[in-house]
């Protein structure tokens, strides 16, 4: 199923391959704050339909996941690992989908906080 997906403003928008079976709700310090609920898909996946200069990238601690957020309106519809190779994922935020109804989806609650 194709998935479509946008931050706010629709300056970042994107387009997900797959089926959204679970999320995951993560208590790191960073998705508590930005309250998203996650899907992990192969970063091919995940393809980019509109971007420019408006979408920013944030990293902390090891710097293994590149939070990315627009610029205009603030919002993260997903992450991603930094590191290249078949191997990558990005992580969408799946209230960013159109369509979806997260309320009907399970939610897997990770422990981030202690990983
Ligand atoms: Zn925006």
């Amino acid at each position: 199923m194709l998935y479509k997906g946008s931050c706010h403003c629709g300056k970042v928008a994107f387009e997900v391959q797959g089926e959204l079976g679970m999320a995951v709700r993560c208590n790191c310090s960073i998705c508590s704050r930005k309250g998203a609920l996650l899907w992990a898909v192969s970063h091919d996946k995940l393809k980019l339909v509109a971007w420019g200069d408006d979408l920013g990238r944030y990293t902390f601690g090891k710097a293994a996941i590149a939070h990315r957020f627009c610029r205009t309106c603030g919002i993260h519809p997903f992450a991603e690992d930094v590191s290249q190779g078949s191997e990558r994922s990005a992580y969408i935020n799946i209230n960013c989908l159109d369509d979806v109804d997260p309320t009907t989806i399970e939610v897997y609650e990770f422990d981030g906080r202690s990983a």
